[in-house]
């Protein structure tokens, strides 16, 4: 049996699991990412703890494959740097593989946390059988992992698929990038939390938006149906830019399930330009408990 070790380095915690070929997790942990020591200091953390996973579990290191790492962007995954996540704030120029491959001797890979989750989905998700896809996840940010003509769209640094920060309408107000009307800027949870709690006239987390939208509070079902069609502007755009068979949406927000599903579903019946690509399947992700890690896991087996 052979094992690949997956890190999904997140801004509250890091997970860490050994997943086999099949992608059985066969042992994990999770340990709390602390910001107020040096990065250099947290990576060591990490490797003490995947060793300590290795040992614990009693894996022969010849049987492991190698470690991938999924971590949030922006980053180099080609040069294995993190450059500087928002959610990583004294993380910048990070050589992460490096420092991980100083500690093992099996290879060690960096690829993007959205890339490793649209991994996973093709590996033992809602896209196994499909060579071109998006993966789009929509939680506190927004991002997407591409898979074109059967492999993942990295692009030079691996940056690909950043469509978070594409500006969809501008009139909804300056993005913290900079830009105005970025997609996350309006349809993120955050974004969900922040614009429902201003119509609502109190502090509302995105699911106290969601449960008004539920029983049919006026304001809020008007409000977050336009944040449904936006999604489906984005999708549209996807479906235009790549030309995928399927778009399989996860994270938080996708977890309101059929209204959001059914309006990306109707936008992009009637917007996306190719009559084919009219018919592109709008799926739910299957894979949001695990998927970081396993994601990352797949980075070796598919190596
Ligand atoms: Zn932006």
């Amino acid at each position: 049996m052979e094992y690949s070790i997956g890190v999904d380095i997140g801004g509250t915690k890091v997970a860490i699991a050994i997943v086999d070929h099949h992608g059985v997790v066969v042992g994990q942990t999770v340990i709390p990412t602390d910001l107020s020591i040096k990065p250099e200091k947290m990576i060591t953390i990490i490797n003490e703890t995947i060793a300590k996973l290795i040992k614990d579990n009693s894996i022969t290191s010849e049987y492991v494959k190698g470690i991938g790492i999924g971590a949030p962007g922006p980053l180099n995954s080609k040069d294995g740097i993190i450059s500087c996540p928002p959610n990583l704030s004294n993380w910048i120029d990070i050589p992460i593989v490096e420092q991980v491959q100083e500690y093992f001797s099996f290879p060690v890979i960096l690829e993007n946390d959205a890339n490793a989750a649209a991994l996973a989905e093709k590996w033992l998700g809602a896209a196994q059988e499909n060579n071109n896809f998006a993966y789009v996840t929509i939680s506190t940010g927004i991002g997407a992992g591409l898979f074109v003509d059967g492999k993942l769209l990295g692009g030079s640094r691996g940056n690909a698929g950043d469509i978070g920060h594409t500006v969809v309408d501008p009139s909804y107000g300056q993005c913290p990038c900079g830009q105005f009307g970025c997609l996350e800027f309006i349809a993120s949870g955050t974004a969900i939390a922040r614009r429902g709690s201003e119509i609502a006239g109190k502090q509302l987390s995105t699911k106290q938006v969601f449960d008004l939208y539920n029983q049919d509070h006026k304001e809020i079902k008007a409000y977050v149906e336009d944040v449904f069609r936006i999604i489906g502007v984005a999708c549209v755009s996807l479906i235009n830019t790549i030309d995928p068979e399927k778009i399989v949406i996860g994270g938080g927000v996708s977890k309101v399930g059929a209204p959001l599903f059914d309006a990306v579903r109707t936008y992009v019946s009637q917007y996306a330009l190719n009559p084919g690509g009219r018919k592109t399947e709008i799926v739910p992700a299957v894979l949001d408990q695990n998927a970081g890690v396993i994601g990352a896991a797949a980075l070796s087996f598919s190596g």
